[in-house]
Order: structure tokens, then C-alpha cells, then sequence
């Protein structure tokens, strides 16, 4: 017999779209996700599997940008490790860097201008 859901019961309220409703990961093995290295095999190798499984998910970047916005610092999110997605925000540090430098380095030169044309 159904169980007839009580007006009350939060359970039942339908809940926002998450990007994670569309993960291609659900259902899969959690330990995949999160490897730890083994007899000398380190644990981005061992996560090969679940880089497979992310592939193909239609979510994939939603995930990355999760994991990165938070600094989710084990497993695979995105198809991505931790060293991966490390070297991602290095890599995005440097740019920023960069770009600050270059913007100083303008300002500096049209106050310089500034200066000189005065
Ligand atoms: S990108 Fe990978 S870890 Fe992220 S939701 Fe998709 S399958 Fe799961």
C-alpha cells in the first residue's frame, strides 16, 4: 500500500536543481574518487579509473569549479587530481600575477607620460 506523504514532511518538498543531480559519478565506487596510493603505485595512477568516469560526465565543469573554489584538496572532481587541479591554481596564480604587473607597469608609464608632457 503507498505511502501517502504528509503535507508536513520536508522529504517531500521538491528540492532546487544541484549540478551534482547530473553527475555521471553517482552510484559509482567513492574509494575510486579518493585513491590512496599503494605498493609503490602512487594515487594519481590509481585514479585513472575515475578520470574515465568523469570523461563523460555532462557536469564535468560545474565539479572542477567546485573543487577549485572550495579547495577540495583530495580525490577527483572535474577529472582532475589534486596535484592536477594544484598546478590548475598555480598556473592561474602566475596569470593573475602577470596581469597586475603589466596593469602597474601601465599606470606607471601614463603617469610618466602625464609627468612628461606637464
Ligand atoms: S566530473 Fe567526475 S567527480 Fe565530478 S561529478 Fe562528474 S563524474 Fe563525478
Amino acid at each position: 500500500m503507498p505511502q501517502i506523504p504528509h503535507p508536513n514532511d520536508t522529504r517531500t518538498l521538491p528540492r532546487p536543481y544541484h549540478w551534482s543531480d547530473d553527475a555521471a559519478c553517482a552510484g559509482a565506487e567513492t574509494a575510486a574518487f579518493f585513491p590512496v596510493g599503494k605498493g609503490g603505485v602512487p594515487a594519481s595512477v590509481l585514479a585513472g579509473d575515475a578520470k574515465e568516469i568523469c570523461v563523460h560526465c555532462p557536469v564535468r565543469s560545474e565539479c572542477l569549479g567546485h573543487a577549485l573554489t572550495f579547495r577540495e584538496d583530495y580525490g577527483v572532481w572535474g577529472g582532475l587530481d589534486e596535484d592536477e587541479r594544484a598546478e590548475l591554481l598555480r598556473q592561474a596564480r602566475r596569470a593573475a600575477e602577470k596581469q597586475r604587473r603589466k596593469e602597474r607597469e601601465q599606470q606607471q608609464k601614463e603617469k610618466a607620460d602625464a609627468t612628461t608632457a606637464a
